[in-house]
């Protein structure tokens, strides 16, 4: 495989960029070799510096859900970008948008846009932290909220309860009020709550993980973390930023019928532009400056470039509700697919997830319902091999084997066959 380019352009992005990206995944530091260097896409495609067109299967990491480059997104955001940009002051754009998402999201009443998903789950912590006058907060090892301090926890020595900064820069301080659950692990969730008694001010979770592979929810789960907090006083935020307007209009809430108190957003709410949001009741909003006592601002946040392409992509999944299903069926056949490539190849070990467009495949015989069996499969190069191997190819998968899949509406059946036959070559040249 020939990318000279992309590797010319990252040897010099290197000498001037903090190792050449903005961020850290894209450096393909967990599959070795030099990134590829994108540059355009259009639908399902992605094409890179050395002039190949490769099969997308991150879409942006979930904002182009409907493919790259929509057409009615693009229009909408020429002609806004002719009338000004940022105003830092209100627009009606702003209603709309937040109009339509309190619509399509069960249980909120109100919501405010931020410019990534990271400041939305920060913003929500702080919020439910002043709502419920708590201070700690208890999160899921292995999945992502961000890279704000409160979330940069890992597990101490010893237990999963004693969280320790994951990063230099995160103080001791902010580690000791974040604990760490075992996700699919009530009874993880159960002895953080009755050891910390009146301290917990929220439970965050990304109900459907994405950022550790594709980890579902066990049966109960979620409904199980609903009940710990309802009995004691806890506000459960679901971080729907992978999840949200992906896997249902509702997202998680609406697919998986369980409420949350607060919902976090960001990709596709940003239809391709930086944009995050949190969304509650009005009682739990109205917390918020200017009403309330928590504060929260931010110069940019819904400025009218990113509302319009928000309000777009939003306005297109509410008006062509079949494109979940039609998202379900693809992601559907592409397991299929992959599936019987794996079967016909039983000295390799292999675990599918998937719900809705999110899938993952991990190389391990056990199932993978958390991080730790998550990283157990990740051990050793088989996924990086099955990633490079798909490269060449010209199929292009999340350079991580903690990544998930996200599936766009843009891909055809041929597409996905292509990835099927190329998966099956791979697995044939194997040992
Ligand atoms: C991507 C992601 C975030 C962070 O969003 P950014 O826009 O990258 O800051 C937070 N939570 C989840 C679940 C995510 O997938």
């Amino acid at each position: 495989m020939n990318y000279t380019r992309s590797s010319a352009l990252f040897q010099e992005a290197k000498k001037y960029i903090p190792g050449g990206v903005n961020s850290p995944v894209r450096a393909f530091q967990a599959v070795g070799g030099d990134p590829v260097f994108i540059e355009k896409a259009k639908g399902a495609y992605l094409y890179d510096a050395d002039g190949r067109q490769l099969i997308d299967y991150i879409a942006s990491w979930g904002p182009m859900i409907l493919g790259h480059a929509h057409q009615e997104v693009v229009e909408k955001l020429i002609d806004r970008t002719q009338k000004g940009t940022s105003f830092g002051a209100p627009t009606e754009l702003e209603t709309e948008i937040a109009k339509l998402a309190v619509k399509m999201v069960p249980n909120i009443d109100q919501i405010r846009f931020v410019n990534s998903g990271t400041e939305a789950c920060m913003s929500a912590v702080r919020l439910a932290r002043g709502y419920t006058a708590r201070e700690k907060l208890i999160k899921f090892s292995g999945c992502y909220h961000g890279h704000s301090d409160a979330f940069l926890i890992q597990a101490g020595s010893g237990a999963l309860t004693f969280g320790t900064p994951n990063s230099p820069g995160v103080t001791q301080g902010t580690a000791k009020d974040t604990l760490l659950a075992r996700f699919n692990d009530l009874a993880s969730v159960a002895n953080l709550v009755e050891q910390n008694q009146g301290e917990i001010a929220a439970v965050i979770i990304e109900p459907v993980a994405g950022n550790m592979g594709c980890i579902l929810p066990q049966p109960g789960f979620l409904e199980g973390l609903r009940e710990i907090c309802d009995q004691n006083g806890i506000l459960l935020i679901f971080d729907e930023v992978m999840t949200g307007f992906r896997l249902a209009a509702g997202g998680a809430q609406e697919r998986l019928g369980v409420q949350a108190d607060i919902v976090t957003f960001g990709k596709v709410i940003g239809g391709g532009l930086p944009v995050g949001a949190f969304a509650a009741r009005q009682e739990i909003m109205e917390f918020l400056a200017p009403v309330g006592p928590v504060y929260q601002a931010g110069t940019l946040s819904g400025n009218p470039l990113a509302m319009t392409a928000g309000l777009t992509m939003l306005n297109l999944l509410d008006n062509n509700p079949e494109v979940y299903r039609s998202l379900d069926e693809k992601t559907a056949y592409l397991h299929q697919g992959l599936e019987a490539c794996f079967k016909a190849h039983p000295e390799i070990p292999y675990q599918i997830n998937r719900l809705g467009s999110m899938i993952s495949v991990h190389f391990s015989d056990q199932p993978v319902v958390d991080f730790e069996s998550s990283a157990l499969a990740a051990r050793g190069d088989s996924f990086s091999r099955f990633f490079h191997g798909m490269l060449e190819r010209e199929i292009y998968l999340p350079p991580s084997a903690y990544e998930s899949w996200f599936l766009n509406d843009a891909l055809s059946y041929d597409d996905i066959d292509k990835t099927i036959h190329a998966c099956e070559d791979i697995l044939q040249n194997w040992s």
